[in-house]
């Protein structure tokens, strides 16, 4: 969202505030021009022969949303039997779909398997019970490289304590399982954590994972996970994309010359294609001065958006009712019952009751983190593209509540 001379305004001039009203709030608005921005901005910074981008669906997963990645062209990084599904429905080739899951059961790999979409193995036990099952099936495996990257230990899956993939050091225990079951290992994962703020740290472990592909003498492709960072707020650091591209290009295509192979290289970005395209509009229930501060209370909560709460993310909120007022200081806080705020100590224009806040760079974990906790409904999702705007999920009602709810008849 840009702010412009007559106010806050989506891609083609679209005024969020003719969002709110024609479907009211709360409301995720994404805007599709940004998916497509950012999937080029990083297919473009790299340079090698093949490149693969799978979108990690978990960010984001609305049917709408993978159809429109399809047509850019992307592939899908899933992490459960249901991401799979919603894949294919959205016309996903399986041999697009990569299941990256973590301490699933045999019999979920057996589903993906079932389904025909490429699978990696993230265990040495589960290496030899789906190993032993399908000896034939290419498979790929996720290394984790105990580098330690990423801004929060919540979001950070490629340290030493990580419960992800299988340990590096395990790589001659893994060569024996390979050979004795004769595996056809098509390609080697590392998926290092969210938010790499440093180009060569991403470095430093990817030569961790060149070194483990080196082992194994038939691959199909490297996949080098995600963890690029998008700006949450002016001034944070981003991923320099172009940069890292240009760097880890270079490497890349060395390796494939020392391997023998132009092997693919995949990225399994989330954030950073989704995040920035999301936006979440709420608007003001109540404004409460106390003593300590001044307070405005929205109609959401961490039901909703749960980043603030849950991660200690910083989103950053604007009044797009009063887009020029004069900048006063809130805790912008939220409905539900408990500690619920989405910013504190925040400068933003004067805010009044029914005021529309725009809370920026929801499109990724926003909506698919939502509960009904306090028996809310979880809202709706609009994407907006050349100009228009669709209705892609509608708001709950009270049945949705319901709906899975037996009621017994003892008492
Ligand atoms: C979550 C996840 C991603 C996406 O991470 P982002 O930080 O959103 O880019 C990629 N790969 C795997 C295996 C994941 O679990």
């Amino acid at each position: 969202m840009q702010l412009t001379k007559e106010g806050y305004r989506l891609s083609e001039n679209i005024n969020p505030i003719s969002l709110c009203q024609k479907y009211g709030t709360p409301i995720y608005v994404y805007d599709a021009h940004l998916f497509e921005r950012q999937y080029l901005r990083m297919k473009n910074a790299f340079d090698v022969p093949n490149l693969k981008l799978n979108y990690a669906v978990k960010a984001l997963s609305n049917i709408n949303v993978l159809k429109f990645f399809r047509q850019l062209g992307a592939g899908l990084d899933c992490v459960s039997i249901q991401e799979i599904e919603i894949g294919l429905l959205a016309g996903f080739p399986p041999n697009n779909i990569i299941f990256t899951p973590s301490s699933v059961s045999l019999q979920e790999m057996r589903l993906a398997q079932a389904k025909g979409v490429r699978i990696n193995i993230d265990s040495i036990p589960m290496l030899e019970l789906f190993g032993s099952e399908f000896p034939d099936m290419p498979i790929g495996l996720r290394f984790n490289p105990h580098v330690f990257a990423g801004g929060n230990r919540k979001i950070s899956v490629g340290h030493i304590n990580s419960k992800f993939g299988i340990s590096v050091h395990q790589l001659p225990h893994v060569l024996r399982i390979v050979n004795r079951l004769n595996l056809n290992i098509e390609g080697v994962h590392i998926h290092t954590g969210s938010d790499i703020l440093d180009t060569d740290v991403f470095l430093a472990a990817t030569e961790i994972l060149f070194n483990t592909a080196k082992e194994f003498d038939n691959l199909d492709y490297i996949d080098f996970g995600s963890g690029f960072k998008v700006a949450y707020k002016e001034g944070d650091i981003e991923t320099d994309i172009e940069l890292l591209g240009q760097k880890f290009s270079k490497r890349f295509n060395q390796f494939c010359k020392e391997y023998g192979k132009e092997l693919t290289l995949m990225f399994e970005p989330g954030k950073y294609l989704v995040s920035q395209a999301g936006t979440f509009l709420v608007q003001t229930n109540i404004v409460k001065q106390t003593t300590a501060a001044v307070f405005a209370g929205v109609n959401s909560g961490l039901n909703h958006l749960i980043r603030p709460m849950f991660y200690d993310a910083y989103h950053h909120i604007v009044n797009i009712s009063n887009p020029y007022g004069k900048k006063r200081i809130y805790s912008i806080v939220g409905y539900i019952c408990e500690t619920d705020t989405f910013g504190v100590d925040r400068q933003i224009s004067e805010i009044k009751e029914g005021d529309y806040l725009a809370i920026l760079n929801a499109g990724a974990y926003g909506f698919m983190m939502a509960s009904n906790y306090n028996s809310r409904l979880r809202p709706a999702e609009i994407l907006v593209y050349k100009g228009n705007d669709y209705l892609i999920r509608k708001a709950e009602n009270l049945d949705d509540l319901l709906r899975n709810q037996e009621i017994i008849d003892i008492f």
